[in-house]
This record gives C-alpha cells, structure tokens and sequence, in this order.
C-alpha cells in the first residue's frame, strides 16, 4: 500500500490522511459488522493512531461485540457513511473501512475473521487464511507481526 494515502465519508465532511501502511487489514464477518455495514462482512485496515490526521468529527456508536470486546464505529454524522472502527483489542490502532479510502483497490486483507457468522450468500474469498470466531492472541501476534 503506498503512503501516505487518504480517504473520507460519502459527502466529504469527514477526511483523513494516513503516513503509515496498515498493521493489519482484514475481512469480518462477524454479525455485528455485518448489521453495521447493511452488508456480508467489513473489510478494515488497522493503522497506528498517530500515523492519522483527521478532519471533521464523526458520531461513534458503542458495541460489546460477538468476542465480549468493545468496538465503537464512527461514521459521518451527515451523510451516515462508517469511516472509522475503534477496537479495545488493539487500542493503539485506529480501523478505517476499506471503503471509505480514496482508493479502495489498494486494500489488501491478509486474513478473514468470524467466517462462522458469514452468511450463505457471502462470498468467502478463495485463498485467504480463514478464522472460524475472533483470532486469538497467538494469531493476533502473528497478524501484528511484519513478514520478511
Ligand atoms: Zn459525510
Ligand atoms: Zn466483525
């Protein structure tokens, strides 16, 4: 992923540039992200908080999800558009929706989560390393982990 790169909601009230590539990026299919995306599963990358500039203020919205975490989603408060996940798994990191970048094709997702919860018409993808519920912290370590 090249940096720095930049992404925003659907109206443009909310923007933000990025100095770092990812820590992690994935594929969640869990129900929970599966009723706050209207869709099959949400693909996040997960950046060092300090590596983000933001312009604009989102509304967050506070949920214990399927794992017993926290995650707050926020999302513009104007057009409704999710920009932002905050996870108490990995607090140090800042969520951004795949979608919600400039450029959504240079989203690489290096493993799905939660393929348990996808529903039958999801389309699972082909060659990803799959994970039935939440990853657990020897695969969070191995996600966090920068591949030679
Ligand atoms: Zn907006
Ligand atoms: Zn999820």
């Amino acid at each position: 992923m090249q940096v720095p790169f930049s992404g925003g909601c659907t109206c443009g009230a909310i923007r933000y540039e990025c100095s770092s590539i990812p820590a992690f990026s994935w594929n969640c299919h869990c129900q929970d992200c599966q009723r706050a995306s209207g869709s099959a599963f949400c693909p996040v990358l997960y950046v060092p908080r300090m590596a983000l500039t933001i312009r604009g203020k989102s509304k967050y919205y506070d949920v214990r999800v399927e794992s017993g975490n926290k995650v707050s989603r926020g999302f513009c408060p104007e057009c409704g558009a999710p920009v932002f996940i905050q996870a108490e798994l990995v607090p140090d990191l800042q969520g951004l929706w795949a979608s919600s970048l400039d450029d959504p094709s240079q989203f690489q997702p290096s493993i799905q989560v939660w393929t348990r919860s996808a529903q039958p018409w999801d389309c699972l993808h082909p060659t990803l390393p799959r994970v039935e519920k939440a990853p657990t912290e020897k695969q969070m370590h191995e996600l966090l982990t920068p591949r030679k």
